[in-house]
């Protein structure tokens, strides 16, 4: 059985990077898809491993070469999905994206086999809380990223699967058993 993307998609201080990290350690055959990005790096972030950090001009450059499987403009940066690199992990076992709404659009219109699933905050208070607190983000900034976060919640009902991130293993757990029961190749 053909191994397949997971896309997982969710605002910003919902918890994402924590439930991945859960999941590849609970399932050793999940890899992740490093994206690139135009952004610069956050303190403690490692090119190569959670992001490829790259100019723009670079990034325009693999654009025009067709390098992305996905990309999309947001918060005056560029991200997206480097094809090949999915394509060489998807040997290995499943692949997870972690890729906001209108990448998630484009994946899905080119691999129709791809699960997409929505990761939403136990509540909008909850939400602005972990963004507070997670002590890196301007105010300005805070405000901007709560007005996305309404607009990508409002996506989630065009996913496969709506999870809560009320508890961070359980959430990681709930998202393991969607990709077994997707079909997917356990080997
Ligand atoms: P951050 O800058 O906080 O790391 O990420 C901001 C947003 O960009 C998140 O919602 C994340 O899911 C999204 N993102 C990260 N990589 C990609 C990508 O390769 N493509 C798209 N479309 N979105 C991405």
């Amino acid at each position: 059985m053909k191994n397949k993307l997971i896309v997982i998609s969710g605002a910003s201080g919902v918890g994402k990077g924590t439930v991945l990290g859960i999941m590849m350690q609970k399932r050793k055959d999940l890899t992740f898809s490093v994206s690139a990005t135009t952004r610069p790096p956050r303190p403690g972030e490692i090119d190569g491993v959670h992001y490829y950090f790259v100019t723009k001009e670079r990034f325009q450059e693999m654009i025009d070469q067709g390098a992305f499987l996905e990309y999309d403009a947001h918060a005056a940066n560029f991200y997206g999905t480097p094809r090949a690199q999915a394509r060489e992990k998807l040997e290995k076992g499943p692949v997870l994206l972690d890729i906001e709404p209108n990448g998630a659009k484009q994946v899905r219109a080119s691999d129709p086999e791809a699960v997409l699933i929505f990761i939403m905050p136990p509540s909008m208070e909850e939400l602005e809380r972990r963004l507070r607190g997670r002590g890196d983000t301007p105010e300005d900034q805070i405000q901007m990223r709560m007005t996305r976060a309404v607009w990508e919640m409002e996506q989630r009902f065009w996913y496969d699967h709506v999870v809560v991130n009320d508890d961070a293993e359980r959430c990681a757990q709930e998202i393991l058993d969607i990709i077994a029961d997707s079909g997917e190749n356990t080997n």
